[in-house]
């Protein structure tokens, strides 16, 4: 049964999050010096879904705690909802596909394909060595029938510095799957591959177009590898990259970076302002972040809302946004999302 949906109530805030950090870095005062508060959404566009925490790596800076270990992930009957919900509206162009690896969820074929055969867009968030996981050997030639848009994390363009991050070996492996996707098309014209860079350690990821430049030097020259744009992203201090900044004890030293670089500029490009998150148990969220702390859909006032309370996902237009500490993780400096720098 659909639930009534009040748009006005209010949402959660720094005060309120649960596990969402310090409460003396006040997003929501943040944004009211600039009379930018609330935080409301505009129409969804996008609808990012999570389709588990499972995982073939277990990178120290994960958001979401990922790893080979987790068992959380999305069943047929959520996977079906999505379908549906996705063909049920039309506006949401694209449909984006996080995890954990999402490949690596049994129904990841038939999200990709029906959104495909629905005609929207669809980013697959790829790690690079998920190729190489124990029977995925069919993964490129299926992302390249299906036409995706890849986006594959690679922290850096050197070894050392990956693999600091990700783990023994996965700069090799990123390296052996960009060459498999370069001569499949992705990257070289014919089909979109972009690289995502995010920081090592805690500081603000440095000027994207000055990186990409880099980027596209050290791997073109050093390994004949091509890539459409690089995307900066921010790391979030939550979950994994939180704990380690924490047994670093650097967790208030990085809040206060993230607080004193707060750019007003990044907040009209907020990607949770036309961004539905879906969670692989089909609760629904601003962002993939909120979900990682449990902190539910800002119209929701609280209350967990699911796929499958509502039909209509422009209803959410002009809902409040969940917000906290956190937040300005996306508003420092040039900002950050999913889709790189915002200002
Ligand atoms: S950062 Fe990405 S690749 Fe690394 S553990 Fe998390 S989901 Fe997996
Ligand atoms: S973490 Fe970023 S994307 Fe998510 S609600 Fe906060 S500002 Fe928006």
């Amino acid at each position: 049964m659909l639930l009534p949906l009040s748009i006005d109530v209010e949402a959660p805030t720094a005060s309120s999050a649960p596990g969402a950090g310090s409460g003396a870095a006040d997003f929501a005062a943040a944004l009211a010096r600039y009379r930018l508060a609330p935080l409301r959404r505009l129409a969804p566009a996008t609808l990012q879904v999570n389709l588990g925490r499972l995982c073939n790596q277990a990178c120290h800076h994960c958001h979401v705690d990922a790893g080979p270990g987790r068992k959380e992930n999305m069943t047929r009957a959520t996977a079906a909802r999505v379908i549906e919900l996705i063909a049920a509206n039309p506006a949401l162009r694209t449909i984006d596909l996080t995890g954990g690896a999402p490949e690596l969820n049994p129904h990841f074929r038939s999200i990709v394909e029906s959104a495909r055969a629905a005609g929207r867009d669809v980013i697959v968030r790829c790690n690079l060595t998920v190729i190489f996981a124990p029977e995925m050997e069919w993964l490129p030639e299926f992302y390249r029938d299906a036409g995706v848009h890849l986006i594959c994390s690679l922290p850096c363009y050197s070894a050392e510095n990956v693999e600091r991050q990700r783990g023994p070996g996965v700069f090799d492996k990123s390296v052996a799957a960009l060459r498999i996707l370069n001569r499949l098309g992705f990257g070289v014209g014919r089909l979109a591959l972009d690289l995502v860079y995010n920081p090592v350690g805690p500081t603000l990821p440095s000027a994207q177009a000055e990186l990409e430049r880099r980027y596209r030097q050290e791997l073109g020259a050093g390994y004949g590898l091509s890539f459409d744009r690089l995307l900066t992203i921010a790391n979030m201090p939550i979950r994994r990259f939180a704990r380690e900044l924490e047994r670093l004890g650097r967790h208030s030293e990085y809040m206060g970076l993230l607080v004193n670089h707060f750019n007003p500029e990044t907040v009209a490009a907020l990607m949770c302002r036309t961004l539905i998150s879906v969670g692989w148990d089909g609760g629904l969220y601003d962002c993939d972040f909120n979900q990682m702390l449990a902190l539910p859909l800002g119209a929701a006032g609280g209350r967990p809302l699911t796929i499958f309370d509502l039909d209509d996902l422009a209803t959410l237009a002009g809902a409040r946004i969940a917000t906290a500490p956190h937040c300005f993780g996306c508003t420092a400096g040039v900002g950050s999302s999913c889709g790189g720098a915002l200002a």
